[in-house]
């Protein structure tokens, strides 16, 4: 781009009012003063000197050097480098200039230099030039400015580490964070720990549902300046995806600093959000994994928070778990046994027993209560026990309660094969509130009548109390439905829920069932003995029939009779019985008599 050696040495300008150089330079057949191509370049050039001292000067520039340097125009040259710039990178600059000089050797150099509080990045090349009058050298040396390119793939990398909404460091920004967090630490010599927390927030959608997607998103602006108040200036605050953030605590001397944090963030949730006028208030819940209680793969780490933090969701929300081994150990069993149940369903490995229900002043068998079982490969039969509530959580309860009344009717139409119409029983099908808020239970029992061409009657529904509190208007509708097939409803595990004697009246039920804890209490003149008599009045005066469970002995029976308990079911009879077995009860061979 030079114009040779002498052009460009002597077309510098040396004062602010020298005279245009008489040097020219042809290009073409137009004749141009050197500097005027000079004034027109896009990029600064400027002249050094290297004094004996080592001092560099400025002994020409153009404009554009000039302006970089914020050299007046008025400014007489040479002047001193260091007068006229004293920060940044001043230092290296004549550290180059000093070696192209000695050297006499071409040098190239990347710089900043900040001008206005801007930083400006620069790139030189210098070269040495033979002075004019042939006294020594100097040094020619070029200025670019790529600010503009470097701001703009600044951006663009910004864009490519940080969430566009809230300006925080996304996913993989953070991961690599935490990659170098460990790495460093682990790499030093000093006891290193670190932690990460994954904040979500509860009940975000409802924000989002309730204000619309762009109150929502203030709403995470917000969220994520007030997480930077709640942590430290050294931890790092990341978006991880919707409503799901992430701190990591690089420094972590004890956990207890790091609960201390989360406590923070809690309190400051407590405060409501002003969204629009309207009060919200939400919370979060907050998973910790940190290098002591966690894996140190930072992929782990990130995983370990994540599963504490659907702990502390499962545990209600609004709190922080900590994540322990232990605990992931058993979510892994757990999932196995989840993934064994479904099959377990789907294989029809499960299989219904039969507990006969009687009555307790003629013996005679009156109904059943069908109770599922599941044959496992490995632990043989496995009780409701271990893997109702499962099933509940995971919503394999539905098709596990929709294939209870098929088989449940299966069952009953090979009876009615055997022993004819008119000796079968009802056999009641529990059924859970999981089930009642999920699935339409109503029709599930109508279609199942339909498809096995049998009577209502034959059929009954048993439910618990907590259930039906769960939901009390659709469950009641839902039950009305099922009466209305000429199914009977029994109440589960009285005594055991909220059991208030003001509800019996409001529920459409028929039946009650005493649970085999409050038999198991029974004595004679106790506060048991007293309220199981009053509820066998009020079942009475209410139409209910009344069915004891967990009779176990002589005793029972006995107060149970003297009470006017008409119906009951326990071992003292016949423990739960394959379908089987069942049948030769139904066709009268009944083991208790
Ligand atoms: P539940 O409906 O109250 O059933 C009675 C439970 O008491 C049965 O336990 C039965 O075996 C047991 N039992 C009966 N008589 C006696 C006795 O004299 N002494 C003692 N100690 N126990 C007695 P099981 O079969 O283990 O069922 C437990 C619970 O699991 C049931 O309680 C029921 O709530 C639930 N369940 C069973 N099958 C199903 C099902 O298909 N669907 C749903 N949703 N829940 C079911
Ligand atoms: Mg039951
Ligand atoms: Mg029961």
């Amino acid at each position: 781009m030079f114009v040779g050696q002498k052009v460009a040495d002597s077309a510098v300008d040396r004062t602010p009012t020298a005279p245009v150089s008489d040097v020219t330079h042809l290009t073409g057949t137009v004749a141009v003063s050197a500097n005027s191509i000079l004034d027109a370049l896009p990029y600064g050039v400027v002249c050094f000197d290297v004094l004996e001292n080592g001092d560099v000067v400025i002994a020409g520039a153009n404009p554009q050097a000039k302006s970089l340097f914020d050299i007046q125009s008025t400014q007489l040259l040479p002047v001193s480098l260091a007068r006229v710039w004293s920060e940044g990178d001043l230092e290296k600059l004549s550290e180059v200039i000093r070696l192209a000089h000695s050297r006499r050797q071409p040098q190239s150099l990347e710089w900043i230099k900040t001008r206005d509080s801007h930083e400006h990045y620069l790139t030189s090349h210098l070269k040495p030039v033979f002075k004019d009058a042939g006294d020594g050298y100097q040094v020619l040396c070029t200025i670019e400015d790529h600010t503009a390119e470097k701001l703009a793939e600044k951006n663009i990398m910004h864009h490519a580490f940080h969430d566009a909404l809230t300006g925080q460091p996304n996913r993989v920004l953070f991961r690599n964070k935490l990659e170098e967090t460990v790495i460093n630490g682990q790499r030093s010599d000093e006891p290193f720990g670190c932690a990460v927390l994954v904040v979500n927030i509860d009940r975000f959608q409802q924000i989002n549902e309730s204000f619309g997607h762009s109150a929502g998103d203030r709403f995470l602006i917000s969220m994520a300046s007030t997480l930077r108040r709640c942590i430290g200036s050294s931890d790092i605050l990341a978006r991880l995806s919707g409503d799901e953030f992430a701190i990591l605590v690089p420094d972590m001397h004890e956990i207890d600093s790091v609960i201390e944090t989360s406590d923070r963030i809690h309190e400051a949730m407590r405060q409501p959000y002003d969204l629009d006028g309207n009060e919200v208030f939400t919370s979060v819940s907050i998973g910790v994994a940190s290098t002591i209680s966690s894996a140190t793969h930072p992929e782990d780490l990130i995983r370990d928070a994540d599963f504490a933090m659907h702990r502390a969701k499962l545990a209600g929300k609004a709190r922080t778990e900590v994540y322990r081994r232990d605990s992931h150990q058993v979510a892994r069993s757990q999932f196995h046994l989840e993934t064994e149940l479904r099959r377990a369903v789907e294989r029809e490995e499960l299989q219904l027993f039969y507990q006969p229900i009687i009555d307790v002043r003629t013996s005679e068998l009156r109904g059943f209560e069908a109770l599922t079982r599941w044959r496992h490969k490995d632990h043989g039969m496995v009780s409701p026990v271990e893997f109702i509530q499962l099933a509940e959580e995971t919503g394999i309860i539905v098709p596990l309660g929709r294939w209870a009344f098929e088989a449940a009717c299966t069952c009953l139409k090979h009876w009615e094969m055997e022993v004819g119409k008119d000796k079968l029983v009802p056999v009641n099908v529990n059924v859970s509130g999981v089930q009642f808020a999920r699935d339409n239970v109503a029709d599930i029992v109508e279609a199942a009548l339909e498809k096995y061409n049998l009577p209502g009657h034959l059929l009954r529904v048993e439910l618990t109390e907590s259930s039906i509190m769960a939901n009390p208007e659709r469950i009641s509708e839902s039950l009305n439905k099922i009466r209305a097939l000429g199914v009977k409803v029994a109440l589960d595990d009285f005594g055991t829920g909220y059991s208030s004697l003001n509800y019996l009246h409001q529920f459409p039920i028929d039946i009650i069932k005493i649970d085999r804890v409050f038999i198991n209490q029974l004595e004679r003149g106790n506060t048991q003995h007293k309220i199981l008599d009053m509820i066998g009045m009020l079942a009475r005066s209410l139409g209910h029939e009344v069915v004891a469970e967990g009779l176990e002995d002589t005793d029972h029976i006995a107060m149970v009779t003297e009470m006017g308990f008409a119906f009951a079911q326990g071992f003292y009879y016949s423990a739960p019985v394959s379908s089987f077995e069942a049948s030769d009860m139904v066709r009268g061979n009944l083991p208790w008599s």
